[in-house]
């Protein structure tokens, strides 16, 4: 496969789940991609990620499905209980049938397992760190693109802006506008497992729903670890920044009277957190030139689906197919985001509306949430997996050959 003309040198801004996602993609089709990312080392938070099939498949393409295997947990099955009475309201199998229908398994990882595999699939010399994207500039002429991180300048061929939902790249090509506080605050921690929680909390995927919040809960890292996330809304995050640490009594506080069940884990919760979420509209074009977006700098969205990261990874190797596929390095950027906005815009606003669905608060709209959640997990199992079929069945290599015109 030869590089898009003009696309010799790539930089991407920003070495999270994307940015080195798409970095050893491009490179393992002969792009030189070379990263900047603006802390002193690379790192991610200590908390865990659900990797859906779709995700699973360009994980695969990188060789990681082994080591995925290994880090990873499957959970057998989605259940969802209620807040208070712990009953579940719907239990839905994620393996075996699931996994052949939409081509991979579902896994649990912890995020700097999934950063670490990453990072080996890239080579030491095309990973800068340190380096904080201070400015951006387009040579109308010959449309290379110069970064400035701080005193440093450099021209590239093309730009990847893969920086997350405060997007430096997105600010230099759309201006400056501040995500939205969706009124939403999420704790994560993690929980050593021990025989005991072994026995008490199922190998699943568990989401407790209730008025205004909701708790998910599942396995990491081989089993050893137990990662949750809860959701509380609350009307004002006081603070400057969008995470601080937080306290298990926090926590505990935040769901008081919730089911006692669930409390007893929360109780044994470590490496408190606390992240207000934000999200933003979809974009109507993400780029411009031969610069554009990746990820959460492109698409920010509420985390209720659990696809933020995924679809990260699913850019990635749309962007890398397409530029690898030999046009020039600007229309190929234009056919990657022809190829991602309407689907990543669709997910953006679904994750929105995920939310109001679990948190609702009133009897009558509990009750009519948890009727449809209960009818659904007892929908026939092809329906079921139909209606997964366009989220966890999407084909990245297929979707590319499409986008591409080339054969998958
Ligand atoms: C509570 C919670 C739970 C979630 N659960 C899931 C899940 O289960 N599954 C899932 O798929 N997604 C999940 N997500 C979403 C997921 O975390 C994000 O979508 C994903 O991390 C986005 O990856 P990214 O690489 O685009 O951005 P980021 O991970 O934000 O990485 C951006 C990188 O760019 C760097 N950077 C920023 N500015 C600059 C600059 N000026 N110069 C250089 N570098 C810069 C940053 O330091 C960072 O390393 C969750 C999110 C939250 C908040």
């Amino acid at each position: 496969m030869s590089a898009a003309s003009g696309s010799g040198r790539v930089a991407i801004v920003g070495g999270g789940i994307g940015g080195l996602c798409a970095a050893a993609l491009l490179r393992q089709r002969g792009i030189e991609a070379v990263v900047f990312e603006q802390a002193p080392a690379f790192r991610e938070v200590g908390a865990g990620l659900q990797v859906s099939p779709n995700g699973v498949k360009v994980l695969r393409s990188l060789g990681l499905g082994d080591a995925l295997d290994a880090l990873g947990v499957r959970p057998q099955n989605l259940v969802i209980r209620g807040w208070k009475t712990g009953i579940a309201i719907s239990r839905t199998g994620i393996q075996g049938d699931f996994d052949r229908a939409y081509g991979a398994p579902y896994y649990h990882v912890h995020r700097a397992d999934l950063h670490q595999m990453l990072l080996g699939a890239v080579e030491p010399s095309a990973l800068h760190v340190g380096r904080r994207l201070t400015s951006m500039e387009m040579d109308d002429e010959d449309g290379e693109v110069t970064l400035g991180f701080g005193e440093d300048r450099a021209r590239f061929d093309a730009v990847i802006g893969a920086d997350g939902i405060h997007s430096a790249v997105r600010r230099f090509l759309h201006g400056d506008e501040s995500p939205r506080f969706t009124g939403n605050v999420a704790f994560r921690a993690m929980v050593p497992v021990d025989d005991a929680l072994r026995r008490e909390v199922a190998r699943d995927s568990t989401i407790w729903v209730g008025p205004g919040g909701h708790v998910v809960h599942y396995y990491v890292r081989g089993g050893s670890l137990l990662n949750i996330v809860a959701v509380q809304e609350t009307t004002r995050w006081a603070d400057e920044s969008w995470t601080q640490e937080a306290e298990r009594g926090d926590l505990l506080q935040a769901f008081a009277g919730w089911n006692k069940g669930l409390l007893r884990i929360l109780e044994r919760a470590e490496q408190c957190n606390r992240w207000a979420l934000y999200d933003r509209d979809p974009l109507p074009a993400w780029g411009r030139g031969r610069a554009t977006l990746l990820g959460d700098a492109a698409h920010p969205m509420l985390p209720f689906l659990a696809q933020g990261a995924v679809m990260a990874m699913e850019d990635a190797f749309l962007l890398a197919e397409s530029l690898a596929a030999g046009s020039d390095a600007a229309q190929a950027l234009r056919a990657y985001e022809d190829a991602r906005i309407q689907r990543t815009g669709r997910i953006q606003l679904a994750a929105r509306a995920r939310g109001h669905a679990m948190h609702v608060g009133s009897a009558r709209e509990s009750l009519r949430r948890n009727a449809t959640l209960f009818f659904n997990s007892r929908l026939k199992r092809d329906e079921q997996i139909e209606r997964g079929q366009s989220l966890y069945g999407y084909d990245v290599a297929k979707m590319a050959s499409k986008a591409t015109g080339s054969r998958p």
